[in-house]
């Protein structure tokens, strides 16, 4: 597979921003259609801010349980002591600035029928179409000993914020000389090569400061996104297939797959062994946000949806987008909810109005910053594919960066990461 083709790349670009030009301003009204947004994310912040762009008339509300996002995207670089929890904390002023309400307190319930949303704080909001992206829940017991009082032990770090802080906390604490035992989760989970850059960010901090240590990853499953250019990156940094490497990693076909934790000792127990850690980074299962199941949303642990317009297939009227939505083929990702906002935002104005929703595109990039000005990248560009109503990756169009690229365009890849960052901040929430 080659990088994404420049060209291919701005022509299904211009697909998708083409999608923001359709239902573009009309007449203002008095009062216009309401749409209520729930969940602050990548996800539910974009879908605020192009639902405002695309038609002004909309009245927006955007409903968050937080008043401070902290972007997972970046925070294995807080891990690495490489950037600060500032340097992952985004607020909601540029959304208000640009005429949404934001309201800070959690939703409790939507009801479908009467078209309202419900909060802790007992408010009620009515909608014309809403739109759900709540992010992903945990399934503690996808490893037996794990649990949500656990997390204050073990912590999972796989919500950016005090989870971050906590787990770095934990690393700057550690002895030189121990190990740092990661339990990787089964698929389908938010951001897969995830897992495999933060072992690589906590190697490269031990690297510097803690040179003894370890990084052993157990894993339930028997490969991951971009294992070919990670384990290439830990050959070259961290000594990966010696006797004396820094990072270990245990497929489920090699006993990875954890049978018990025991958090009191910090114990991770597979098939063959029980493994002691100085820190326990535990990344259970997964599955969409509780509103999507109290909302009626789900079958199964997502909430599947027509792919053209994000719709429910469960509940008309409801939107369900970002890492909750079944929107395979793309990958649970910022950048995909970012992405499938977009699509969302066009499709609720068009149907709005009662008009067709527009042909949609869809786009994603993941950076993996693997080791000192080493990374690389996997992007893709989809189509939708009404006979499936499935999301379809368009032939030739993305691919991973190639294995063997020059250390120069490794670094470039850094620089493309921050950049990548910033933009999708801006983009979201500026
Ligand atoms: C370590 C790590 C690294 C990552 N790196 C990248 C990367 O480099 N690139 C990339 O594209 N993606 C990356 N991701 C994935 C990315 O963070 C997620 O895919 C993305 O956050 C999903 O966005 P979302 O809007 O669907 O959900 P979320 O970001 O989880 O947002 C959901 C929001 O909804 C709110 N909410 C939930 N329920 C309610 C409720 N009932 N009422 C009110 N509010 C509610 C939550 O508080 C939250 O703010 C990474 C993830 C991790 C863990």
């Amino acid at each position: 597979m080659t990088m994404i083709d420049r060209r291919t790349f701005v022509a299904l670009a211009g697909a998708v921003s083409a999608t923001g030009v359709l239902g573009a301003p009309s007449i203002a009204r008095a009062a216009g259609p309401k749409v209520v947004v729930v969940g602050g994310g990548p996800g539910g912040a974009t879908a605020a801010k192009y639902l405002r762009r695309m038609d002004p008339t909309v009245e927006v509300t955007l409903i968050e349980a937080n008043k401070e996002y902290f972007t997972c995207f970046m925070s294995n670089e807080v891990l690495a002591g490489d950037r600060t929890m500032d340097g992952i904390r985004v607020g909601y002023d540029g959304l208000r600035k640009t005429g949404i309400t934001v309201v800070h307190d959690l939703v409790t319930a939507i009801d479908g029928e009467k078209k309202t949303v419900t909060t802790k704080g007992g408010q009620t909001f009515a909608y014309d179409r809403c739109i759900v992206a709540p992010g992903i829940d945990f399934v503690y017991d996808s490893v037996p000993g794990y649990s949500a009082e656990a997390v204050e032990t073990a912590p999972h770090a796989w919500k950016a914020g005090p989870q971050t802080a906590l787990l770095r906390k934990q690393l700057e604490a550690m002895p030189d000389g121990g190990t740092f035992v990661m339990v990787a989760p089964p698929n389908p989970f938010r951001c897969p090569p995830g897992p495999y850059e933060r072992a690589s960010l906590v190697a490269h901090y031990f690297k510097q400061h803690k040179p003894k240590s370890k990084v052993i990853i157990l894993d339930p499953k028997d490969g991951f996104s971009k294992q070919k250019l990670f384990e290439q990156a830990w050959a070259r940094f961290y000594g990966f297939g010696t006797s004396n490497s820094m990072i270990e990693w245990v497929p489920g076909a090699k006993g990875g797959k954890v049978s018990k934790i025991d958090v009191a000792t910090l114990t991770a127990d597979t098939e063959f062994d029980a493994i002691k850690a100085a820190v326990l980074n535990v990344i259970p299962g997964q599955k969409a946000g509780r509103i999507a199941f109290d909302a009626g949303l789900t079958e199964g642990n997502w909430a599947p949806v027509n792919k053209k317009t994000f719709e429910s297939s469960k509940v008309p009227g409801i939107h369900v987008l970002g890492d909750a939505g079944d929107a395979a083929a793309m990958p649970k990702s910022g950048y995909s909810a970012n992405s499938q906002a977009k699509v969302t935002a066009a499709a609720v104005v068009a149907l709005l109005k009662g008009k067709e929703a527009p042909e949609p595109a869809y786009v994603n990039t993941c950076y993996s910053i693997a080791g000192k000005d080493h990374c690389f990248s996997v992007a893709g560009i989809y189509t939708y594919d009404k006979e499936k109503n499935a999301i379809a990756e368009v032939p030739g169009s993305g691919g991973l960066s190639p294995l063997d690229a020059s250390d120069a365009d490794r670094k470039r890849e850094v620089a493309y990461a921050h950049s990548w960052f910033r933009n999708i901040v801006a983009d979201s929430w500026g």
